[in-house]
């Protein structure tokens, strides 16, 4: 089958490798949608980071391993022991396999687990004609949700996480630094929870995706001061929550700054570069600095949310060819072209599916 093997930093190779079977308690499925995501772009320019040139302790995967992890697939064959699926559904994939054993997995805190493998790094991912996963890693998707809307299920249940950890309820007002995939998903979650929000991006093309979205405050950090105006636009006292969805020292300093007395600021983007934080600033204003370590149980309310139409994806997500990969993928990604980038692993086989819209 074809797949995208990353052997090492700026190696990424389109080549042809052995399909995977099935084995007990494991699910193959025939690979629809494939999206990618900053963290393949951090393993492609700066990596490896989260692949491993040694053998992963969960799964044995070292390099060269198959990338992707949000996908969305066809269920085609069923391991040993699987009664509760049926080959021909359509499932997201949740891209975490965990150990089950230790104390975090006992907690239900599953995303923290130490010998946690994700999948298109430390198994083989989505990238590729047919993938094979644990059937507690799928998640069936209910009439009426596409193929490319299951493979958005990952990025959202990421920005669903990170909502959930900014700990605001409705009315209250989110700052959200970073207009790509993961700050459009956690607008439109708090859109769905009544939440206001501010959105700050530099880039036209993520503000006005953004506006179409349907978000009222938009603001340009290279046009205005982005602090000041949060202050403004929250009677002086700053967001009671702040997003850190861009990944630069400049967006980290505007998330903290524009922030309450007592407000919370997550982050959850990839930075490249280390970032310097003034103990001072977090000691008087009393911010609670946080992260998003990937989600947890989110998948069947993102997947509820996207039957229910909370999701739109007009105007921020766009589809390319398998081939297209690198150049039309991760290099168009690295020069901030384009949103959320899907790879149409299945050569619209997942647009032809009968009963579902594209
Ligand atoms: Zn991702
Ligand atoms: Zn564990």
């Amino acid at each position: 089958m074809r797949a995208a093997l990353y052997y090492g930093r700026q190696d990424l190779r389109l080549t042809s490798v052995p399909d995977p079977e099935a084995g007990p308690g494991d699910v193959k499925l025939r690979v629809l949608y494939n999206g990618i995501c900053g963290s393949d772009l951090l393993e492609y320019f700066d990596g490896p980071v989260t692949t491993r040139d040694t053998p992963h302790p969960l799964t044995g995967v070292q390099n060269p391993v198959i990338m992707g992890h949000e996908l969305c697939g066809e269920v085609v064959a069923l391991g040993a022991g699987i009664e509760d699926l049926a080959v021909g559904t359509l499932v997201a994939v949740e891209p975490v396999e965990t150990c089950g054993r230790c104390l975090h997995c006992g907690l239900g805190q599953y995303n923290h687990c130490p010998t946690l493998a994700i999948q298109g790094y430390n198994r083989a991912g989505g990238l590729a004609e047919y993938t094979v996963v644990k059937r507690r890693m799928t998640h069936p998707l209910p009439p009426g949700v596409s193929a490319l809307q299951g493979a958005l299920i990952e990025p959202l249940a990421i920005a669903w996480h990170t909502v959930n950890r900014c700990a605001v309820s409705a009315g209250q007002v989110v700052a959200i630094h970073g207009a790509g995939p993961i700050g459009a998903g956690a607008f439109l979650t708090l859109k769905r929870r009544g939440v206001e929000a501010i959105v700050v991006d530099p880039s036209p093309t993520r503000r006005a995706a953004l506006a179409g979205l349907g978000a009222r405050t938009v603001l340009d950090p290279n046009a205005c001061d982005v602090v000041a105006a949060i202050r403004d636009l929250t009677g002086g006292r700053g967001a009671d929550a702040s997003i850190d969805a861009a990944g630069g020292a400049k967006a980290f300093a505007a998330m903290l700054h524009g922030t309450r007395v007592d407000g919370t600021a997550v982050v959850v983007a990839i930075h490249h570069e280390p970032v310097v934080i003034p103990p001072f600033d977090l000691l008087m204003p009393e911010v609670r600095l946080t992260g998003v370590a990937l989600s947890v149980n989110a998948f069947p309310a993102v997947i509820a949310e996207m039957a229910r139409g909370s999701y739109p994806l007009a105007g921020w997500v766009e589809t390319i060819p398998f081939d297209g990969v690198i150049e039309q993928g991760i290099e168009r990604l690295r020069r901030q072209e384009g949103m959320k980038i899907v790879v149409d692993v299945a050569g619209g086989a997942g647009e032809r599916r009968p009963g579902e819209r594209a």
